[in-house]
């Protein structure tokens, strides 16, 4: 199976790589990964109109602070190598944008995503690193994952089966990994039926990358599934079966647990500049830096007389004269609903608190009494590293949202900007 040059311009066209001059250089292009992927999962750095000049929201994201968190991570780790966790459209980053700027450092050994398209994606946006698809592929799926070169992992039964039927129409060998079910019970060939499996699956040419699994966030139970992983890969090797690299830690065990660093750590979260906490306890360990902004410029900014209420089902009245701005961002864009129990809103150096209800597309802002230091086409903040009430950890807790939501909800079609 071969992919022609214009099939893969298309495809780098879908995802947002190329810009607005090399797309519009391709008309009609429909390789197979144009109409596979409607809308891209990333969008240009800069398009033109430059879109942080719009009354839309936005997403800024700065490679230094991702850099700045490889470098913590892998401080923390002893120099292992990192297989980072790009889920989940880069955990709101965009994926092919987060993917290209993470394999960039020297520490990050391949990126990792859980769903097939985002494998193809990252693949087809030219990602050179290995990406592993942590997931069951399809056998509709298989030929296309091995020729693109996607690191496949194998849990099931009959895995040597459904390799072989990838393999076959793909012509070329495929990359592999084991994956086990320590104690999750969620995915992974279960640990007590492991070894037997593994012996009979890389009994002849194959061997795997890695051996890797998945830990419960436990600590006791945790250290319980490690230990459970290093006697697979003993029996194993007294087989005579090589395990490969092993692999067990996400972001909380990258704090939390050294005797869970093995080979290589996986961490998603901590890489983007978020504690895997809610409240961000890891913050003692390591400083991060949230990677992105989720920002919108105010459209309106109006002074209530009290007894004025906000937005739907009345939740906040005025009960003194008061100012109020509203942004154009709102909870279809990934900023939470429960906002007004407590979020703040970064404006020209202040944070000011959202009131009433979060709206599809709408949030606002209340500014006091005194005269507003707000005008129209401000550009405000909602999450991001410039003051603590806005990281987005203190988003998660003063909205009592998982911090992993106010990343990973962020809308795909938001314009991603490059800082
Ligand atoms: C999401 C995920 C990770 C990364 O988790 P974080 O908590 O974001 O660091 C690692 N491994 C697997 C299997 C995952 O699904």
């Amino acid at each position: 199976m071969s992919f022609s040059r214009r099939e893969f311009l298309a495809g780098a066209a879908a995802v947002g790589l190329l810009g607005p001059a090399a797309a519009a250089a391709q008309p009609g292009a429909q390789g197979r990964f144009a109409s596979r992927h409607p809308g891209g999962t990333c969008f240009p750095p800069r398009q033109d109109p430059d879109p942080t000049l719009r009354f839309d929201p936005w997403i800024e994201v700065d490679p230094t602070a991702l850099a700045f968190n490889v470098d913590v991570v892998s401080r923390l780790v002893g120099g292992r190598p990192i297989l980072a966790v790009i889920k989940n459209n880069g955990y709101g980053l965009g994926l092919t944008l987060a993917g290209k700027i993470l394999e960039a450092h020297t520490q990050v050994r391949g990126l990792a995503v859980v769903k097939t398209e985002e494998a193809l994606a990252l693949k087809a946006a030219g990602v050179a690193k290995p990406v592993l698809l942590m997931a069951l592929f399809a056998d509709a799926d298989g030929p296309e994952l091995v020729a693109r070169g996607v690191d496949l992992c194998l849990f099931t039964d009959d895995a040597a089966q459904r390799l072989a039927r990838a393999v076959q129409g793909a012509g070329r060998p495929a990359r592999v990994h084991a994956y086990l079910d320590t104690g999750m019970s969620r995915m992974g060939m279960p640990y007590h039926r492991a070894a037997p499996w593994l012996e009979a699956l890389f009994q002849g040419g194959l061997r795997p990358l890695s051996t890797f699994t998945e830990l419960a966030e436990d600590r006791e139970f945790d250290r319980e599934q490690v230990r459970r992983l290093l006697d697979v890969a003993s029996t194993l090797r007294t087989r005579g079966v090589d395990p490969g690299a092993l692999h067990a830690s996400s972001s909380e065990a990258v704090f939390n647990l050294p005797e869970g660093y093995l080979d290589m750590v996986r961490p998603g979260i901590a890489l983007f500049g978020a504690y895997p906490s809610n409240e961000g306890v890891e913050r003692e360990i390591a400083e991060l830096r949230p990677a992105f902004r989720l920002r919108a410029r105010v459209v309106r900014v109006e002074r209530l007389r009290a007894g004025d209420s906000v937005s739907y089902g009345r939740t906040y009245t005025a009960e003194r004269p008061t100012w109020v701005a509203t942004l154009p961002v709102g909870h279809s864009d990934g900023y939470p609903r429960e906002a007004v129990k407590g979020a703040k809103v970064l404006l020209n150096g202040r944070v000011y608190p959202a009131v009433g209800a979060v709206s599809a597309s709408h949030t606002i802002v209340e500014l006091g009494e005194g005269d507003p230091q707000v005008r129209i086409g401000d550009v405000a903040t909602l999450v991001g590293p410039d003051h603590p009430d806005i990281h987005p950890n203190a988003v998660a807790t003063r909205t009592g949202r998982s911090v992993y939501d106010v990343l990973m909800h962020l809308h795909a079609g938001l314009p991603r900007v490059v800082v």
